[in-house]
């Protein structure tokens, strides 16, 4: 097949206005272990072996919300790339991103929000999607953020919120419909 990656992502570096074939790049970022590859991985199921093989870190999905379809490219990419870079390249080739941290890791929450400030530093002058996800809220009994404080967060940090169970597929499905509806109202606000 003519697939190749090196986990570095797509080779073709495009402005982040810019998107291939409508289709949009959807960064996941968030400490290792805070469930990343597990919220992308219930779209993997609908992937051919083969390509989730080949590309075990890039997965596009095509998902219908109201009544219009959208292509995301799900980037599972920054363990990969973890500290060779500071995740910069990460940082720069999304048009969107989602920022996970486990509701029953607190230093995993101060990492997602040192990665909104680092995103908005290389991003500045951008208005990019952004869902911050508190994930795990299975664990109950483990919980360390509360969610009034991952909502608070949101606010400060000037983005969406949700909280999940990759275990449960509880809210994952309005997680990435929610993206969806993040990047479409972007682009009708950025077009002239
Ligand atoms: P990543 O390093 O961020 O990609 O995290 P993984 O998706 O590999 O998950 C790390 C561990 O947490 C695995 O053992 C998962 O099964 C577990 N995990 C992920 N999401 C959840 C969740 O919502 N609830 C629970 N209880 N465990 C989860
Ligand atoms: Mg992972």
């Amino acid at each position: 097949s003519a697939a190749e990656t090196d986990g570095s992502g797509p080779s073709e570096s495009q402005g982040s206005e810019g998107m291939c074939d409508g289709l949009f790049r959807v960064v996941v970022l968030g400490d290792p272990g805070v469930g990343k590859s597990s919220l992308v991985g219930i779209f993997r199921r609908e992937q051919d072996r083969e390509t989730a093989e080949q590309q075990p870190e890039l997965y596009q999905c095509t998902l219908t919300v109201d009544g219009e379809d959208t292509s995301l490219l799900l980037m599972d990419i920054c363990e990969i790339q973890k500290r060779t870079n500071g995740c910069d390249s990460a940082l720069r080739m999304g048009h969107a991103y989602i920022i996970v941290y486990s509701v029953t890791n607190r230093s995993s929450f101060e990492s997602a929000s040192e990665l909104r400030i680092q995103l908005r530093r290389t991003r500045q002058y951008e208005n990019i999607p952004i869902i911050l996800v508190g994930n795990k809220t299975d664990l109950v009994r483990s919980r360390e953020v509360s969610v009034e404080e991952g909502r608070a967060c949101a606010v400060v940090f000037d983005c969406k919120f949700i909280e999940t169970s990759a275990v449960l597929q509880h809210n994952v499905q309005e997680l990435f419909e929610g993206m969806v509806r993040q990047i479409r109202l972007r682009r009708e606000g950025a077009d002239p």
